[in-house]
């Protein structure tokens, strides 16, 4: 689509015009100056074509950059780069005036677009970003904002309390014994896409097959991310609506896998999983107990308390100088719940779903 064309044009343009100001004043460019400028930019010939743009999109992109830049300030992110053709996904995002219906969605200057939906929208959306990806699928993702309710959350039941340990030879090992082997598909994609990749280093550059190289290693990745999600979402709602309070690690890099693509999906896998139970817990009136990452989930004798200083990462099973014989998994998932139902019982379960989490309640009531 031209409109993400466009899109990278204002972005490479506004960083340019942002850095020249600065060298010029010493300050920053007043997003109003800015604003008023790409709309004189437009009646220029050489950049008319702007025209043809939704206008939306194009001032949404100085916002991008002006978050970009405030993301740089506060410490998170690196100095906005210019866009390219070739490295960055195409994209671009519609404050408004987008809807979706019968399979269709409305995009302002473009007119109706087929789409195949995943989920029916019928609340009023607050605006639509729209990228495409390696293969060349172009994705919309509609906003849609609406009220929660802010009723307490019930009370825990500590039976429906499950803790949860992560792992790779297994993906994760429940507190009440259930293994959640790993899936499948994971092995299968990562041989596949091992030698899609030895294919892709063996071609010459800028040659055809090179690129329809490339195009075969993106579409690997892509179908990997796809099962990923698809897998991701139906464990953690079949977790949520089967108990009342879940327990996790906080997210840890523990040196458990072995290849660099194992770790990569691994680390990939955990961040959405947790993720997705923190929303999916908020939306489910569930409570979430994320634990911090220095507490000895392994490594604890639910016993006596001592701590097994010289575990390691082969040893499966301990044994306690109390004598009682730890399975290292399951023991973890145990612990891991314990600490989640003290966490509870104190009661910083609001908190602990409140961090990280993009979507917060709104109140209903008093206007
Ligand atoms: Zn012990």
């Amino acid at each position: 689509m031209r409109l993400a064309g466009a899109r990278r044009f204002v972005w490479n343009w506004a960083l340019a015009r942002r850095k020249a100001y600065y060298a010029e004043h010493g300050k920053t460019i007043p997003a109003a100056q800015l604003s008023a400028e790409l709309t004189a930019l437009k009646s220029q010939p050489a950049t008319a074509w702007l025209k043809e743009a939704n206008a939306q999109a194009l001032q949404q992109a100085l916002k991008d950059l002006d978050r970009a830049f405030r993301n740089f300030f506060e410490g998170n992110a690196r100095f906005p780069r210019f866009k390219s053709r070739k490295r960055d996904m195409p994209r671009f995002r519609i404050p408004q005036c987008v809807k979706a219906a019968d399979g269709k969605v409305y995009v302002p200057k473009i007119g109706l677009v087929k789409i195949r939906q995943s989920m029916p929208v019928d609340l009023p959306t607050k605006g639509a970003t729209f990228r495409r990806d390696a293969v060349g699928h172009w994705f919309v993702t509609l906003t849609a904002e609406f009220e929660m309710p802010d009723v307490g959350l019930p009370t825990v039941d500590p039976s429906l309390v499950v803790g949860i340990d992560l792992g790779l030879k297994d993906f994760a090992i429940l507190s009440d014994g259930e293994l959640i082997p790993a899936p499948k598909f994971f092995r299968k994609g990562q041989r596949k896409l091992g030698k899609a990749q030895r294919v892709l280093s063996r071609r010459k550059p800028g040659s055809n097959r090179r690129a329809k190289a490339r195009l075969t290693v993106a579409k690997i990745h892509q179908r990997i991310a796809n099962q990923r999600g698809d897998f991701l979402h139906k464990l953690s709602t079949n977790l949520i609506s089967r108990h009342d309070g879940l327990c996790i690690e906080d997210l840890s890099v523990r040196g458990l896998a072995r290849t660099k693509l194992a770790k990569s999906f691994m680390d990939a896998s955990m961040g959405e999983f947790r993720r997705q139970l923190e929303y999916k817990s908020i939306w489910g009136r569930k409570h979430l107990a994320v634990i911090g990452r220095f507490y000895p989930s392994t490594r604890l004798c639910r016993g006596c308390g001592a701590i097994n200083e010289t575990l390691t990462l082969s040893d499966r099973q301990w044994v306690c100088g109390c004598g009682m014989i730890h399975d290292r998994d399951l023991s973890a998932a145990i612990n891991i719940r314990d600490e989640g139902l003290r966490i509870l019982a104190v009661g910083h379960t609001d908190k602990t779903n409140a961090r990280g989490v993009r979507i917060r309640p709104v109140k209903v009531g008093n206007g």
